[in-house]
């Protein structure tokens, strides 16, 4: 059993608001819950502070995982309850650099005069991990990572169980410098995090039409979200990391628009605020990916937040 909970699905800059309030003004954050307990936060956008709020203080360990250090993932960081518990072990997974280590890049922000405290004074206990660093397990959790296109070390995660996987490429432009996309699927990025996986988060930031002016920004379309969740042979595409300027209505006739002239033979989504995913084996042993109820209670969160966020609020 996995269940993936969306805390903020906007991309590049938080944006509340009356437009935003359906979809989410949150940045990028994801909760990932095992059947063990286990708990893992994907990118650290402003979303994670009301996730961390909702955790119970006797949490001893938690893992999160950075896709890169662009400032709409690592916003909330420092926001984030369990960095504050001197009795909760915290370890942060972000992409390796050529130039400086993860710490270093980390501390640029979270140090004056940006942020008051320093990553070292926090009362946590914090262990770092530069990736791709081969494949680890955390709990009952497989992870896998790969390098892929975007501008600066960037990662996508794949997470399995014994019976479900998630693919998380939130900032990603498989298109790029590709006359016709997609390519074969062994020279499009991304492909191995994505393949055959039962939910697939992707980003889909951009219309076609402005994809064309933002050549090389890092992003998808969500024609390119769809094409790739086609070669990858998903299940499910979330679509994540939806432009700042996109109020909740663009994004209903955007993915209508696309419905119109195609068919996937996959179920598309996009990414709500609050929204949770349940993924696993049922008993007849078919595998399910299932949403549930917008705003239902999640049994990780069981404890404190009885209720995933409505709407934004920062
Ligand atoms: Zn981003
Ligand atoms: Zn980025």
């Amino acid at each position: 059993m996995m269940q993936v909970t969306l805390w903020g699905t906007r991309g590049s800059i938080a944006a509340p608001g009356a437009e935003t309030c359906r979809y989410g003004g949150n940045t990028a954050c994801v909760q990932v819950c095992g059947a063990n307990g286990a708990i893992l936060v994907l990118d650290a956008g402003t979303g994670i502070r009301r996730l961390g709020e909702s955790l119970p203080r006797s949490m001893r360990r938690i893992d999160i995982l950075l896709s890169h250090l662009h400032m709409d993932h690592i916003q909330g960081l420092g926001f984030f309850a369990p960095l504050y518990n001197p009795d909760c072990e915290v370890h942060i997974w972000g992409p390796a650099s050529p130039t400086l280590s993860l710490g270093e890049r980390l501390l640029r922000y979270l140090s004056p005069p940006l942020f008051p405290v320093r990553l070292r004074d926090l009362p946590c206990r914090l262990v770092l991990h530069e990736v791709p660093c081969g494949e680890f397990n955390v709990g009952d959790f497989h992870i896998s990572s790969a390098f892929i296109c975007h501008p600066g070390p960037t990662v996508g995660y794949r997470i399995a169980t014994s019976h479900a996987v998630l693919a998380y490429l939130t900032d990603h432009e498989p298109a790029l410098g590709v006359p016709r996309f997609p390519l074969t699927k062994e020279w499009t990025s991304g492909y191995a995090i994505a393949a055959g996986a039962d939910l697939l988060l992707h980003d889909a930031q951009y219309s076609s039409e402005e994809y064309v002016r933002c050549v090389g920004w890092g992003h998808s379309s969500l024609e390119h979200a769809m094409a790739f969740a086609t070669l990858a042979k998903v299940k499910h595409l979330v679509t994540f990391h939806h432009d700042p300027t996109h109020p909740d209505e663009d994004l209903d006739r955007l993915l209508a628009k696309v419905l119109a002239t195609t068919t996937p033979n996959f179920t598309v989504t996009p990414g709500r605020e609050g929204a949770s995913f349940l993924l696993g084996k049922i008993d007849t042993g078919r595998t399910r990916t299932r949403p549930l109820v917008a705003n239902k209670t999640s049994r990780c969160q069981r404890k404190r937040h009885p209720r995933a966020p409505k709407r934004a609020t920062m």
